[in-house]
């Protein structure tokens, strides 16, 4: 699926609804009332709410500890670039052997792979982008010769750290010593994927204050391996 177009749907679909969205809103910490958090800060202002849930990626561990709770996220990190190829795929293809994917994506490939575990940082290196474009060639054919043509063949060479947890499941749960703050974090390479069944049983548990069976298996306090 196209990534961008979901997010844009998505943020459509809620506005539909009647969900105020506040874009570009960096939260920079909370106000809290005992063991309730009772206000967003932001640099430009404080939004008040009666939860709050922390689903910021590789950025969560930064806001569950100033909520008192230290949470071992590590990023996984993933690659992918823009080609125009000719013939270019007509639907998604997955290189299994070499773990890497082929999408055509507004009129052009986003080929994409790779897990690198090199901390939790947006550092790009290129020899993982060039490593990316050779798995794809025992593919798609021989599209580049050198891979110093690179540089001028393709477009937009991005990397994005998948959030794991040490076990590779998700955390879904209240955040420990808190009322009403709450974790949905940690889904590593399956987020999109997991991302509307985690937001519909953690709604479930914020509205009713109790945690669906569901749930169970992605507590904090679960023994960790
Ligand atoms: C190359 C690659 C391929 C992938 N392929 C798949 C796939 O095929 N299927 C699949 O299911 N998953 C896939 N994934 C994994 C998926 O992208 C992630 O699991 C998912 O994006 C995690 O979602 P998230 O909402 O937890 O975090 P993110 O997508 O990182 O979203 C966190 C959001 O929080 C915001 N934020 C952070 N800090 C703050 C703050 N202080 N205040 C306000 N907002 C903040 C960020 O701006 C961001 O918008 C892939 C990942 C990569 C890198």
């Amino acid at each position: 699926m196209d990534p961008e177009a979901f997010a844009r749907a998505l943020g459509e679909a809620l506005a539909a609804a009647g969900v105020k969205i506040h874009e570009n809103a960096e939260v920079t910490g909370f106000r809290s009332a005992g063991r309730r958090v009772t206000a967003l800060r932001t640099a430009e202002s404080e939004l008040p709410c009666a939860a709050v849930v922390v689903a910021a990626g590789m950025r969560s561990p930064g806001l569950l500890g100033l909520l008192g709770h230290r949470l071992p996220l590590q990023a996984g990190k993933g690659y992918s670039f823009s080609v125009d190829l000719d013939p270019a795929p007509r639907h998604t293809l997955y290189f299994g052997e070499r773990r890497a994917v082929a999408s055509p994506i507004g009129g052009t490939t986003r080929i994409g792979g790779t897990m690198e575990l090199s901390g939790n940082n947006n550092r790009l290196d290129w020899r993982r982008i060039v490593a990316v474009a050779l798995a794809s060639r025992h593919y798609l054919g021989r599209w580049f010769d050198d891979p110093d043509d690179l540089v001028g063949l393709i477009r937009d060479p991005w990397v994005g750290g998948r959030p794991f947890l040490p076990d590779g499941l998700p955390v879904i749960d209240r955040v420990p010593g808190q009322d009403n703050a709450f974790a949905a974090t940690g889904h590593g390479m399956l987020g999109v994927t997991l991302g509307p069944v985690t937001g519909h049983r953690l709604a479930e548990y914020v509205v009713t204050g109790r945690r669906p069976e569901a749930l169970a298996p992605f507590g904090f306090d679960r023994p960790r391996s």
